[in-house]
């Protein structure tokens, strides 16, 4: 399976990505303008940080760490992909761009966003 080949969710275009290696995961930039990134569902916060960045819309989607009093452990909060994914969502078509998603079930199960700034 190659993980650095999809096809655009705007064109349609057969596309390869590159390894964006600030977060670890696939970016994909199309002629088209779209941008997209790639991520399981438990990682939809970081895939929304590398898209914002991508995009160089301001903004951070994922959830800060937050330290329990002194004792030097991270708490915890439950994480949910749907809460996740609506804050990307605000964020991107805040900036002016169109969203669009394709959800995929291998190898684990996750989702394609690509945005491309709206027509006017
Ligand atoms: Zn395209």
């Amino acid at each position: 399976m190659d993980l650095l080949a999809t096809t655009c969710l705007f064109c349609a275009q057969p596309i390869r990505g590159d390894m964006d290696y600030d977060f670890g995961s696939v970016l994909w930039r199309c002629a088209c303008g779209a941008v997209g990134v790639s991520a399981a569902r438990c990682d939809f916060d970081d895939a929304g940080d590398q898209l914002l960045t991508r995009l160089a819309i301001d903004g951070r989607v994922s959830m800060p760490a937050v330290p329990v009093g002194t004792s030097g452990m991270i708490s915890a909060t439950p994480f949910d992909d749907r809460v996740a994914f609506a804050a990307i969502e605000r964020a991107v078509r805040g900036a002016g761009y169109e969203l669009r998603t394709r959800a995929y079930e291998a190898p684990i199960a996750g989702m394609e966003m690509f945005a491309r700034r709206a027509q006017n």
